[in-house]
């Protein structure tokens, strides 16, 4: 399946902040859309500047305490952020987020923030594509051919 066919059942919504919110602010949002991962972005969602993950903050606080939780996201951000195209593959996406080590990708066509795929995407998608591969299989050997 590509990208592109998931974010047209999913949606193209993102959740993005500007790079000067709080890291407080931003643990509201993340709370609020029962979200691991937010884009940052300082034109309102148009293009990524950058992306922090709950993962950031638990090691942000676990530093410095709860005075993180006063330091703008800029401070934590991910700045080199990978991204994917709606032309790609889901199998390209699992390749790239075990490389990397992380759960969340965004989707970017033409320079412009698009969606974001997270790892529970991913794995939605392999569970219903192998539950209709292994239904035809049963159906094949039913038949008898
Ligand atoms: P995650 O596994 O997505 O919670 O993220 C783990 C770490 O990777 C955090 O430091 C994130 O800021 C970073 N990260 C998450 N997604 C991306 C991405 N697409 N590109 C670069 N870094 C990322």
């Amino acid at each position: 399946m590509l990208i592109e066919h998931l974010l047209a059942t999913k949606g193209n919504e993102v959740v993005t902040v500007a790079a000067d919110t709080t890291i407080a602010a931003v643990v509201a949002v993340l709370q609020e859309h029962g979200i691991g991962a937010i884009v940052v972005s300082d034109d309102d969602g148009g293009t990524v500047a950058g992306i922090v993950s709950e993962r950031d903050i638990v090691r942000a606080v676990a530093d410095r305490g709860g005075a993180a939780l006063d330091e703008p996201v800029s401070a934590l951000m991910t700045t080199d952020v990978v991204t994917c195209q709606p032309s790609a593959r889901i199998e390209d996406l699992m390749a790239v987020m075990t490389e990397h080590r992380f759960r969340h990708l965004p989707v970017v066509d033409d320079g412009r923030l698009v969606g974001i795929v997270s790892i529970g995407d991913v794995v939605k998608v392999r569970v219903s594509e192998l539950a209709e591969e292994t239904r035809t299989l049963h159906e094949y050997v039913a038949s008898g051919r």
